[in-house]
């Protein structure tokens, strides 16, 4: 297990400007690389928040179209599009409305659900936008993953975080804003002081972001960087991809079996 401090364990500093002297003592920062969700049980104790990330670490499409590796993929394609940002988000929300989705490892939802049963305080942190809110909450529930349970708040909050932010059953939804400002506008509508968060993610730029939050909130921090979805994204099948992507309707999504025998087909009659 690789560890990563990218800040300092404590800081002192020290003042005789007016005579006297001070010491300032700033909360504990570390990032910790893991290839398994239940160790999340290692970091969590009394007075934690645990911020749980959705694509790529509790929920995977069941087939490589709709995956957030493929939005990335799709972007590029797009590029040459008026706005490629929108346009790539109608298509990958349409794609995710229609999709089966399944938990990343086989325990994800029982770990979940333990910490919850322990009373732990536990949400949701997604860049996705509001347009999936409903749609990924009953994608959660059809996987036995029910984030409401312990959340910070029962009710919807609707929030300003450069563009609308929506925390809904227990998640919170950025739109593609920042999830460290908009975690911090939450924490404050609901009034939740937390003396440490323990974030899952699979991408390490969106613990940075949520550091940086919990240090200026003088919170300790612990970022797990989530790597059990990696090799999957290094494996990302472009042609797969595409002859999902052309050849779906939708009532049926092709799986990636369903995908590889047409374009081996495909190839033997070109
Ligand atoms: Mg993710």
């Amino acid at each position: 297990m690789k560890l990563f401090f990218y800040a300092a364990l404590a800081f002192f500093s020290h003042s005789a400007m007016y005579g006297f002297s001070h010491v300032k003592q700033s909360a504990a920062s570390s990032i910790v690389e893991t290839p398994h969700f239940n160790d999340l049980r290692l970091y969590v104790d009394a007075d934690t928040l645990i911020l749980l990330d959705i694509d790529d670490t509790l929920l995977i499409p069941e087939q490589t179209l709709g995956s957030d590796v493929w939005f990335q993929y799709q972007y590029q394609l797009n590029e040459d599009k008026a706005d490629p940002l929108d346009a790539t988000l109608a298509q990958w929300e349409a794609i995710r409305h229609l999709s089966r989705m399944k938990t990343v490892e086989k325990d994800t939802a029982a770990v979940v659900s333990d910490l919850q049963n322990e009373k732990y305080c536990i949400m949701g942190l997604t860049t996705q936008g509001l347009a999936l809110a409903t749609r990924t909450v009953q994608q959660l529930l059809e996987n036995g993953i029910d984030l409401i349970k312990t959340a910070p708040s029962q009710e919807d909050i609707y929030l300003m975080n450069e563009r609308g932010v929506l925390y809904r059953h227990g998640i919170l939804f950025t739109s593609g804003t920042p999830k460290g400002p908009a975690l911090e506008k939450l924490l404050k509508a609901t009034d939740l002081h937390p003396k440490k968060i323990v974030f899952i993610n699979d991408k390490k730029s969106h613990l940075l972001d949520v550091a940086k939050s919990a240090q200026k909130l003088n919170i300790e921090f612990i970022g797990l960087r989530y790597s059990c979805s990696d090799e999957r994204v290094a494996h990302f099948s472009p042609e797969i991809a595409d002859v999902q992507f052309q050849y779906s309707t939708f009532s049926h999504l092709l799986s990636d079996e369903e995908a590889q025998n047409l374009l081996e087909q495909l190839h033997e009659s070109s």
